[in-house]
């Protein structure tokens, strides 16, 4: 299919839409050439947060796809985003999570607070937010799930249930959040994809209105849901994790277009 006149910028899901784990679909790299030699701003739209923006654009050069770290756009930064706003400068933010989420609560004038962090620190602690952290334990869900309670309220990063990966897969970040909405009772609130707000929150950054984008994803319950609800074009690549939208079984989420794989977009 070919690319509609409006569009200026393009939010791009990451895994399952141009890599795989740390390899690009082929294809990818020259659909981002296209995007580009089109006038269109590729924006690299991840509920991933446990990289860094600087971490995930070297990902991507080093799978050939040309990109900068202030093209990257994370589910960490939507969540420090969302914080930001409710919370004043500097307040302190428990966290679970890895690179990604520590820095994008830094970058957003947020204090990140972990486990060890002093008792002071703990009594000061006004939020609480948590992303994938491939080094969880059981001390520090602990830890996490008390301030939760007593905080009343929580924000996932993303609510992933699980990642995939080359060799199967593995537990998500919404895995996890579902053990601390079961220990405390307690619903979080989901930056990431699904959510519209993730959406608006990279638009606003390029500048663009909802007609002026379009959304390539692999993921109807995420990637495509997100661009609907926000009234952006979506577009579905066979190249991931759910099967073909022809049927489908939620009954709520079709994309506008469909094609096997971004290779085939906008020639
Ligand atoms: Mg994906």
């Amino acid at each position: 299919m070919d690319s509609h006149p409006a569009w200026r910028v393009a939010l791009l899901d990451l895994d399952g839409t141009l890599c795989l784990g740390t390899h690009a679909i082929p294809g990818a790299p020259a659909f981002v050439e296209r995007l580009r030699r089109r006038g269109m701003q590729p924006v690299f739209f991840t509920n991933n947060a446990t990289r860094t923006p600087d971490e995930v654009s070297a990902m991507l050069r080093a799978c050939g796809i040309a990109c900068t770290a202030e093209e990257v756009c994370t589910a960490a930064q939507a969540a420090a985003h969302v914080l930001a706003k409710q919370f004043e400068r500097g307040a302190c933010v428990a966290y679970i999570g890895m690179n990604g989420l520590r820095q994008a609560l830094e970058v957003a004038g947020l204090m990140p607070i972990a486990m060890d962090d002093a008792a002071e620190a703990q009594r000061r602690v006004r939020a609480a937010v948590m992303g994938l952290d491939r080094a969880v334990t059981y001390p520090k869900l602990a830890w996490f799930c008390r301030h939760v309670e007593r905080l009343g309220a929580y924000v996932l990063t993303n609510g992933d249930l699980r990642v995939p990966m080359e060799d199967g897969f593995v537990p998500g970040n919404g895995a996890i959040g579902k053990l601390v909405t079961a220990t405390t009772g307690i619903e979080p609130y989901v930056a990431g994809k699904p959510n519209k707000a993730f959406v608006r929150f990279a638009l606003q950054r390029f500048g663009a209105s909802e007609a002026e984008a379009v959304l390539v994803g692999d993921n109807l319950a995420t990637d495509i849901a997100a661009g609907r609800s926000a009234g952006v074009y979506t577009i579905w690549v066979g190249t991931g994790v759910t099967a073909a939208p022809a049927v489908d079984e939620t009954g709520v989420v079709t994309p506008d277009a469909r094609c096997d794989s971004v290779a085939d977009l906008f020639r």
